[in-house]
This record gives structure tokens, sequence and C-alpha cells, in this order.
């Protein structure tokens, strides 16, 4: 655990010196509901236009709660998915008002952390990643989101344990990663995911992590290596391995 502790603070330092300290969002709690729930399955520009759109049309979130469906998906269709997200939007509007009597989630800022996340969830199409997202974006609160970026990158850094599912990833790094640095390290783990680290073909030539990545350790670096020419073992040595592992800092998971 203490390696692993260690190995984020030295993974949250490279990235800080390659993507900067990244901005905190500003969005109130229900906007950042709603953002979260026009991010699926599509990527930021997206996301904003379909956000931006929707209020344009709806200046305020009673105004989209009441509006019908249909109103709702013409105006997001941008984003993609537009006829599962409008209903779910609206839902999720219609669930915070008749819990709390008016539609604000600023409640949330005098419970403790876990029973936010749990009303969050109570949510209909609420998981755990869109909940960690609102509590820390919104409220400042302690929670780690673990979206596709996060569970691929740090799955491969070895800081979760192979096949940990997204669930769990988020139990774990809330865990190991220091609270002051969840914002940064969560928002430029997902800039390294886009920018190097991609699902299919990692850029990993070109990647300030690969000395403390398991992946490049076990995998990439073992195609790569060039033979080391055998020693003639001299009286009283063996043969050596040569410089195998020596300059990779992996602690992982066990
Ligand atoms: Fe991803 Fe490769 Fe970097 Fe590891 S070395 S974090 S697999 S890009």
């Amino acid at each position: 655990m203490q390696a692993l502790r260690k190995k984020i603070l030295k993974i949250h330092q490279l990235l800080v010196d390659a993507y900067g300290d990244p901005p905190r969002p500003r969005l109130d709690p229900v906007s950042e509901l709603v953002s979260t729930i026009l991010s699926q399955n599509t990527n930021d520009t997206l996301r904003d236009r379909a956000y931006d759109r929707l209020r344009e049309r709806y200046p305020t979130w009673e105004q989209v709660r009441d509006a019908p469906v249909r109103q709702i998906e013409k105006a997001i269709r941008v984003c993609g998915l537009s006829r599962q997200k409008a209903p779910r939007i609206k839902k999720a509007l219609q669930h915070v008002t008749r819990e709390r009597g008016a539609l604000t989630l600023d409640f949330l800022r005098d419970l403790p952390v876990d029973e936010a996340r749990q009303w969050l969830m109570s949510i209909d199409g609420v998981g755990p990643k869109t909940a960690a997202i609102v509590l820390l974006f919104s409220l400042n609160k302690p929670a780690f989101p673990v979206d596709t970026h996060v569970h691929r990158v740090t799955g491969r850094l070895g800081l979760i344990p192979p096949r940990a599912s997204a669930e769990k990833a988020h139990v774990i790094l809330e865990e190991l990663v220091p609270a002051e640095l969840y914002l940064p390290f969560h928002l430029n783990v997902i800039v390294h995911g886009r920018e190097v680290c991609h699902a299919r073909k990692p850029q990993c030539h070109a990647c300030v992590l690969r000395r403390l990545c398991r992946y490049y350790a076990e995998v990439i670096r073992p195609q790569t290596r060039v033979p080391s020419v055998p020693r003639v073992p001299t009286a009283g040595t063996q043969g050596t391995q040569g410089t195998q592992g020596a300059d990779l800092m992996i602690e992982t998971w066990a």
C-alpha cells in the first residue's frame, strides 16, 4: 500500500509537469449532474454543445424538468443517445424535486460524503462515476470518479488489481490517492488517457509514465529490448542478466 501511494505521488507530479494543474470545473451540482448524464458515451465537445443548446432552449432546470421528453431529446440530439439521455435527465430532475421540494442539490454539502453518494445513487441512472463527479466537481467532497480512461490507465499502471471492475476501482483509488489530489489526479489521468495511453494503441514510447508502468514493464519493454551480448563467465562469477528491470520502478497491486 505504502509503495503504491508513493508511486501515485510520482505519477501525479509527472502528470502535472506534462499537463499542468487543471482548473476546477465550475458548475452547480444540478448542472453538473445534467452535464455528466450528457457526457455518457460522447466527447466533451459534443457534450458541451448539447448542454449549451439545452440551456438556450430552457434557461432554468425547472423548465427542462417540465418540458416534454421529445423536446429535450431534440435539444440534446447532437451528443448522441438522446433517446436514453432525455428521459434520464427529466426523471433525475423530477426525482430531486419530489424528494427535496425544490430543484437543488446544495443540501448535499452538509451530508457526509458516503451519505451524499448514496443519495445521488438513489436517482435512476446515476452510478458511482456520476455521483463522484457531482460530489468532487461541484461540492468539493472527497469522492474519486473512475471513468473509462481512469479505469484503463490506472489498470495499466498497476494501481488497481488486474481485472478490478470500475466500481471496485472507485473504492481502491479513493483509498490510495490523497484526497487533496483527487481532482487534479482524476483530470490529468483522463488527459493522459486521451492523448497518450489510448485504448487500442498506447503511445508508450512517448509516455512520461513508462518507468512506473506495469504494462510497459511486462508487455512493451520485453518486446523492444535489444538482446544483450552474453558475457563470458570469469572465475568466481556466473553469467549476468545485465540491467533487466533495474531502471523501472513498477510497484503494483500484488
Ligand atoms: Fe499507458 Fe504505455 Fe504510458 Fe503505460 S507506458 S501509461 S501503457 S502509454
